[in-house]
C-alpha cells in the first residue's frame, strides 16, 4: 500500500490543489494523510465569524472535506496563519516565522510514523506567493531529506497558461481575487516545468464536495471557491478537472 502525506498551508488548499488526485488515490486503496500547517484563521471571514473562531470553523470544515475525499487522517501542525503579504497577521507562532527546519522535523516524523512513500508540497513560487505557501515549499523539501525513508516529492502547482484563461473568463472580477493578479513568471508554474498533469475529471464530484465543505470560504462577495464552483462546464473541467505536479528529482 502506498501512503501519501499531503502538506498544505490552509484548509481548502488541499481541495483546490490536490483534491481530485487525493480522492483518486484513496479510492484506489492508498492511505491518504493530509497535514495542515495552519487553521486558516486569517482567511475570509464570514459575517458572523472571524479570528480564532474562524480557525475553529475552518478546522471543522477541513475535517468534513477530508471525509469527502477519502482522507484517512488529518494532522494539524498548529502554526498560526501568517496572512497575505499585503495583509500580514500580527499573532505569535506564525508559520512563516517558524524556522523551516523545525517544521520539517515535525513533518518528517509524520512521514516516518506513516512509512510514507509520497509527500506533496508546493512549487517554489508558493503558487501565488502567499508566505505560508512559500514556507510549505521549503518545509516539504527539507522534510523529504530528513525522513528516514526518503519519499517521492510531488509539488502541487497550476499550469500558469490555464490560470490566464480562467482570469480572462472572469474578466474585471479577477482584480478582486485575493492575492492573484494576471500571471507573470512569478506565480505557479510554466507548463514546461510541470512533470505530471493528472486528469481528475472522474473525481470531480468528490472534489466539488470537498470545496463545498469549505463553506466559510465560498459565500458572499468575490471568493475564489465561489467563482470556481460557478465556472461553465468546459472551463470547470479544464480548471478543476486537472491537477498539476512537479516531481522533485
Ligand atoms: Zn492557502
Amino acid at each position: 500500500m502506498t501512503t501519501i502525506v499531503s502538506l498544505h498551508a490552509h484548509p481548502d488548499d488541499e481541495a483546490l490543489l490536490t483534491g481530485g488526485w487525493l480522492s483518486q488515490r484513496a479510492r484506489a486503496g492508498d492511505r491518504v494523510v493530509v497535514a495542515f500547517a495552519t487553521d486558516g484563521a486569517a482567511g475570509l471571514a464570514t459575517r458572523s465569524v472571524s479570528g480564532p473562531r474562524l480557525g475553529d470553523l475552518r478546522r471543522a470544515e477541513a475535517e468534513r472535506a477530508a471525509g469527502r475525499l477519502g482522507v484517512a487522517r488529518v494532522v494539524w501542525l498548529g502554526y498560526a496563519d501568517s496572512g497575505m503579504r499585503t495583509a500580514p497577521t500580527r499573532v505569535p507562532h506564525r508559520f512563516v516565522d517558524v524556522p523551516a527546519e523545525e517544521a520539517a522535523r515535525r513533518v518528517a516524523a509524520i512521514l516516518d510514523e506513516e512509512r510514507a512513500t509520497v509527500l506533496t508540497g508546493y512549487d517554489d513560487n508558493g503558487g501565488y506567493g502567499h508566505p505560508d505557501h512559500v514556507q510549505v515549499h521549503r518545509v516539504a523539501r527539507l522534510a523529504q531529506s530528513l525522513a528516514a525513508r526518503r519519499p517521492a516529492l510531488l509539488e502541487a502547482t497550476i499550469d500558469r497558461t490555464c490560470l490566464v484563461r480562467l482570469l480572462r473568463w472572469i474578466g474585471p472580477a479577477a482584480r478582486l481575487l485575493p492575492g492573484i493578479t494576471v500571471p507573470g513568471s512569478d506565480i505557479f508554474s510554466d507548463p514546461a516545468d510541470v512533470t505530471a498533469t493528472v486528469d481528475v475529471r472522474d473525481a470531480l464530484p468528490a472534489k466539488l464536495g470537498a470545496l463545498a465543505a469549505h463553506a466559510s470560504q465560498a459565500t458572499g462577495g468575490i471568493r475564489t471557491i465561489a467563482i470556481l464552483r460557478r465556472l461553465p462546464p468546459p472551463l470547470a473541467r479544464r480548471v478543476l478537472g486537472t491537477e498539476w505536479f512537479r516531481e522533485v528529482p
